[in-house]
């Protein structure tokens, strides 16, 4: 996903970026259509662009209970600096993305990528009160009792 440096001099506002991601599987992710999805605003700063806005988890998991696969599909919100000169120092908690000033575009798949790996969730539930396989016959009891219920 590439954010170019005249999109950044114009300034976006509430900008949908879309990206095809074939490498995702490298990392232990898979994504919804392999596609990276967020929404974007930028605004110049002293030091660069300050980028705002939110990405969409679209990660697919698969349920530890049912095994399932399920999107939580929620927005997680994503704000970060984007530096030319790495040499300016900054206090503020934001993460800094440096761009040498060579490059017309600015490649952010890969810090995208990292705040979905730190979504993932320890434990995988498709919903808090997922009722799991069957242990008998291994059909998903979330889509209604099995055989094995109804003869008990
Ligand atoms: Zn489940
Ligand atoms: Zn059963």
């Amino acid at each position: 996903m590439n954010i170019f440096r005249s999109d950044l001099n114009a300034g976006f506002k509430n900008k949908l970026f879309e990206t095809e991601i074939e490498h995702v599987n490298d990392r232990n992710i898979v994504l919804e259509n392999n596609t990276l999805v967020c929404e974007l605003t930028s605004c110049k700063t002293k030091n660069g662009f300050r980028i705002t806005g939110h990405l969409i988890n679209n990660a697919v998991n698969n349920c530890d209970r049912c095994l399932c696969s399920y999107i939580v599909k929620d927005k997680l919100k994503v704000h970060f600096n984007v530096y030319n000169n790495p040499s300016s120092v900054d206090n503020r908690k934001d993460d800094i993305l440096y761009w040498p000033s060579k490059k017309d575009s600015i490649d952010i798949s890969d810090y995208l990528i990292e705040i979905l790996l730190v979504e993932v969730p320890f434990k995988k539930l498709c919903s808090t009160d997922c009722k799991g396989i069957c242990i008998k016959c291994g059909s998903n009891r979330n889509d209604g009792s099995c055989l094995c219920e109804k003869n008990k």
